[in-house]
């Protein structure tokens, strides 16, 4: 596509096409819609509990009946997916609650299926929200084991999809759990069940209020030897194209908004669908300036999963998938 092509002014005049807002509308080229959101929500144990989350005003930890509750305005506002993200009572140093028949997320995907059967239920599959110390993974010697991680991964996708999760999303970022994750699925009855991974996961700041919701920060170190370095694109179309080998369905690049280069690269190197994780921090920082009156929310807020979209995302998990919900 080169401008050498076009005639030049004053032949040339692009303001024509903006000068109305039909004009506006008609020749707009992304448009937002319900069905772009997937919703995260956190699962606690209990009954009755809905607890604001500081970090990230508008969202909550909630028991299973309010994540039911949840689940009817979800649907009357037309977002058809959620990402469940699972908070034990008890934690260990294997993260026996990640793969327990009655572990929070097994309990309510039951319910939640139940209730909900057109709900489309993605589950996080990883460890960090059930160990004691915080890491994705099996530690020992102070480092995150990769191979003895995968054989936890795998038993946690399988238990995950033996109580209902139409989707799997592996975002531990260890190598080679999803060729280990499909065949584990496939071994059980579950070829059909889709794999969306967190493929190009980055080590990242943004992800500071996620850790208070989930309460799954490490409890030593950081994540650095399994998460991405935010200086790299190359690697991050090795780790792509190797989920893709091992048999996502869906790839993901998490954080979204400083990474929109990366969620173009991957669209025009992949043809698979794309999806972007607009992070906790990204929905924070919004949120905090609204509050002090410092930028339109709500504008900024299309502005910004617009800008995801228009970059190549196929689909947006996004905090903001309920207020977006309502105005578009
Ligand atoms: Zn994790």
């Amino acid at each position: 596509m080169s401008n050498f092509n076009y005639p030049n002014f004053p032949v040339s005049r692009l303001r024509r096409l903006r000068k109305t807002s039909a004009l506006r509308d008609i020749f707009r080229e992304t448009h937002l819609s319900k069905n772009d959101f997937i919703y995260p929500l956190f699962i606690v144990e209990g009954g009755g509990v809905k607890k604001e989350i500081g970090s990230m005003p508008g969202q909550f930890q909630m028991s299973v009946d309010n994540i039911l509750r949840e689940c009817e305005e979800l649907e009357n506002l037309g977002i058809r997916s959620i990402l469940l993200f699972g908070i034990p009572d008890a934690k260990d140093a294997v993260g026996s609650n990640a793969y327990h028949e009655n572990g929070i997320i097994q309990k309510s995907l039951r319910e939640i299926k139940r209730n909900f059967p057109e709900m489309l239920v993605i589950t996080d599959v990883c460890l960090c929200e059930y160990t004691s110390h915080g890491h994705c993974g099996v530690v020992e010697n102070g480092f995150v084991q990769n191979d003895k991680t995968l054989e936890l991964l795998a038993k946690e996708a399988l238990s995950h999809a033996e109580n209902g999760a139409d989707i799997i999303a592996p975002s531990d970022m260890m190598d080679g759990r999803v060729a280990v994750i499909r065949r584990k699925l496939d071994e059980n009855g579950f070829s059909e069940t889709p794999i969306m991974a967190y493929s190009a996961k980055f080590s990242s700041a943004f992800y500071g209020p996620f850790r208070e919701a989930a309460e799954s920060a490490p409890q030593f170190g950081d994540r650095k030897s399994y998460q991405m370095d935010f200086g790299n694109s190359d690697e991050a179309m090795r780790e792509i194209a190797l989920d893709i080998q091992e048999g996502a369905d869906v790839v993901m690049v998490k954080p979204a908004l400083s990474y929109l280069d990366l969620i173009r690269r991957a669209k025009d190197n992949f043809n698979v669908p794309i999806a972007a994780y607009n992070v906790s921090g990204e929905y924070s920082m919004i949120k905090a300036a609204a509050e002090k009156g410092w930028l339109d929310g709500e504008r900024v807020m299309l502005e910004v999963l617009t800008s995801i979209k228009r970059a190549g995302a196929d689909v947006i998990i996004t905090y903001f998938a309920k207020e977006a919900a309502k105005i578009i």
